[in-house]
């Protein structure tokens, strides 16, 4: 995608495409799967394909509220037709005899005979209850036909489908009650920092609240992962292999915040060289230029790890670019390529050297084409504006945003599926 390519970025960096591709290459879905009921299986994965029981619809049956009658009748008829049945929804109807009509409504069956519906608002009852009809009637005419939809065996939702409403609605219209979802994937959250406490304790000078705990684990919670918290880890190669080691043997996917650059503090580099394999480290993305993608070696082929920037918004960006589609493809699910469309930038911005800058906006509507505002300060920290933000405005490397130029636009609601 050329919006995420760049060719005059930092040397050793990868493009976010890159990584995202680098990223799905090596995911490997779960395979265990477990039997869920419907009502609580929103937002699992399907294991096996799901095809059709019934056809859809089950059976001929009005579109509208009105009379089904044999169009050949209205010629043969011209003093009305009786009106001799009476057909709701949820009744079986006898078939209708020649040269009379049904009131029917939504829904009902049609009777054995009648071709066609004519609506109400067409028609016109007389003094001896004989049936007109007003205007033009087509054969066919508002008969929702048996399988129309889909035919019995027609594949309707396919393994990897995740179960959002209208699958969940579809599997209902099939009279499914439970279906093969697969087992939540397991993922180990640990937070690094030697500054960092949690709220609700003191802070003491010095030190910090920890927002990745909570803003990640409802980020996996949020895609249906379990989520297996590993608390605070202080920033010593000893304590960052402890807390590695107890991640890796008890999670499909370990994510570990902080500590990601080249700085004396940052462990987890090293850790995870002594521990497994550095897959790759470095994308051409700001914020998050130190996102880490490697693996723990263990039983089964090892555990991969994502090690995301420590700074809250750079974080929260290579969660939602690379960090959830790597999840997603783990848990039997088909990533979709990001959503992007161009946008008018409304404010003027320094050129991002090296990088693709990902700026948190808004979209102001409020004249003829929709213009993206910063929807705040843009520090890689800032969470108050990534709160306001609707979407991202990605910048191509080493050029200046200019006021009333096109860039892509990133909607931030296509992370929330
Ligand atoms: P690091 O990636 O460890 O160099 O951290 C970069 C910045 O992010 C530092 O200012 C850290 O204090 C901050 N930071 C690291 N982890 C967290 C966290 N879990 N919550 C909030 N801020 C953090
Ligand atoms: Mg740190």
């Amino acid at each position: 995608m050329s919006c995420v390519s760049c060719a005059t970025s930092i040397p050793g960096l990868l493009d976010i495409e890159e990584a995202r591709q680098r990223l799905l290459a090596s995911a490997r879905s779960l395979t265990a799967s477990e039997t869920c009921r419907l009502d609580v299986a929103s937002g699992r994965i399907l294991a096996s394909p799901i095809h059709a029981r019934l056809a859809m619809p089950g059976t001929d049956n009005s579109a509208m509220d009105g009379y089904a009658l044999r169009l050949v009748d209205l010629d043969t008829h011209s003093d009305g037709l009786p009106v001799i049945q009476r057909i709701p929804a949820g009744c079986a109807p006898p078939p209708l005899p020649e040269g009379s009509c049904a009131r029917i409504f939504t829904g009902a069956p049609i009777p054995a005979g009648a071709d066609c519906v004519v609506p109400q608002e067409c028609c016109h009852i007389d003094d001896q209850g004989r049936m007109h009809v007003q205007g033009e009637v087509l054969a066919g005419a508002n008969i929702r036909r048996h399988g129309e939809e889909y035919l019995e065996g027609t594949t309707l939702l396919s393994t990897g489908q995740r179960l959002d409403a209208p699958a969940l609605g579809l599997l209902a219209s099939q009279g499914i009650v439970e279906v093969e979802v697969f087992v939540r994937l397991k993922v180990a959250l640990v937070s690094t920092g030697n500054e960092l406490v949690e709220p609700g304790a003191h802070l003491a000078a010095g030190q910090l609240y920890n927002s990745n705990r909570i803003m990640l684990g409802a980020l996996l919670q949020q895609q249906g992962c379990t989520v297996v918290d590993l608390g605070i880890v202080a920033d010593t190669p000893a304590a960052l292999r402890g807390a590695l080691c107890q991640a890796r043997d008890s999670a499909d996917v370990v994510i570990c915040t902080g500590g990601v650059s080249v700085g004396e503090e940052d462990h987890t580099r090293p850790v995870l060289t002594e521990l497994g394999e550095l897959i790759f480290h470095g994308v051409a993305m700001k914020p998050g230029k130190p996102f880490t993608f490697g693996r723990l070696h263990g039983a089964d082929g090892g555990v991969p790890l994502l090690g995301m920037p420590g700074n809250p918004v750079a974080s929260l960006v290579t969660w939602q670019l690379l960090g959830q589609p790597f999840v997603q493809a783990c848990q039997g699910r088909y990533p979709r390529p990001l959503q992007q469309f161009s946008v008018k930038a409304g404010f003027r911005h320094r050129a991002p050297h090296g990088r693709h800058e990902l700026l948190r906006v808004v979209l102001d509507h409020a004249e003829l084409e929709p213009v993206a505002r910063l929807a705040g300060g843009q520090g890689s920290a800032m969470l108050s504006a990534a709160c306001q933000a609707n979407g991202y405005l990605m910048i191509p490397c080493d050029m200046p945003v200019m006021e009333g130029n096109d860039y892509a636009f990133l909607p931030v609601t296509q992370f929330a599926i």
